[in-house]
């Protein structure tokens, strides 16, 4: 089971325990520690590198209500976060190669996403792998200098039995799969168990459920903390309604899942869905370049009720 506890209810946040040394990166007195009033404020930006659509909901729904017929997109994003002189990376997305692969439309690669909002790929000191999904896991070679962020449970899940089924093997690439091994014998993965830090105010929390070591970020933000619910939550939907995505390791992870995002993020706005458009439609945008949306700041609409 995981080492690291559950956070106690928000606000506060300074009660978060860690594991057995799981995932301290850096010695604290390597980094000043930037903090203010507000605590660490970081920026978070959503960056939209693929869209697909339509997709009924059979697809994004396990048990899909048999009233609802709507067709909904489905956006593909990498998340940069920024503060304290760090560019942290969440995921890394799908190349062309991969889009090609699973007949995926590839808007444009998320390393030149990234360098066309003004932030190159070797600038990237720490990238944090959600899960080892082809379209979070991909490009792992473009990164020269990032260090690895990833659940220990994630790397046995993808290496182990359950990828001599073919359904549960599906959402993988093995091309992905092998590099993150290669980055292993590199030293270049940090490997967390249960819940990590990778700087401060910036961690990471197992949550399984949708692949066996899915992870979820939380970001202090001048906002409040901000979780990256990466696949916990494809949808405001599946979290809302407690409706399943239909790819899914466990279910029961699953639904906890969504009480530990929650839990996290202290309020319903500061919860963001892995590959929902209408998070596109809410924050603000921040290019004139490319699709990046602010996440620290708030949303021109609430889910508070
Ligand atoms: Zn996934
Ligand atoms: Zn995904």
């Amino acid at each position: 089971m995981s080492a690291g506890l559950f956070p106690s209810p928000f606000p506060g946040g300074a009660d978060l325990t860690f594991g057995g040394g799981n995932g301290l990166l850096r010695s604290p007195a390597n980094e000043p520690r930037k903090v203010n009033a507000m605590g660490n404020a970081y920026e978070i930006y959503a960056l939209r590198y693929a869209t697909m659509a339509p997709r009924t909901p059979s697809m994004n729904f396990l048990a899909p209500d048999p009233h609802d017929a709507t067709a909904q997109d489905l956006d593909y994003f990498v998340w940069l976060i920024r503060g304290g002189g760090r560019n942290i990376l969440v995921d890394t997305g799908f190349n062309a190669e991969e889009a090609a692969l699973r007949a995926r439309k590839l808007t444009l690669n998320p390393v030149d996403a990234l360098e066309a909002f003004g932030v190159k790929a070797d600038a990237i000191q720490d990238v944090v792998v959600t899960h080892l999904h082809y379209d979070h896991a991909g490009n792992l070679d473009r990164f020269p200098h990032a260090r690895f962020h990833l659940q220990e449970r994630e790397m046995s899940y993808a290496t182990g039995r359950c990828m001599c089924n073919g359904m549960l093997r599906h959402p993988f690439s093995v091309e992905h799969v092998t590099l993150m091994v290669r980055h292993v014998y590199g030293e270049r993965v940090t490997f967390h168990s249960g819940d990590g830090e990778i700087a401060p105010g910036v961690t990471v929390h197992r949550v399984g459920g949708h692949s066996d070591g899915l992870q979820v970020v939380r970001v202090d933000t001048a906002r409040g903390p901000v979780v990256l619910a990466s696949d916990a939550s494809h949808y405001y939907a599946n979290l809302h309604k407690r409706s399943p995505f239909p790819i899914v390791y466990n279910v029961g992870d699953m639904a906890q899942g969504w009480e530990i995002v929650e839990r996290l993020a202290g309020h319903p706005d500061r919860f963001i869905p892995g590959h929902d458009p209408i998070v596109a439609e809410i924050y603000p945008r921040a290019s004139d370049k490319v699709d990046a949306f602010a996440l620290h700041e708030q949303p021109s609409r609430s889910f508070a009720k």
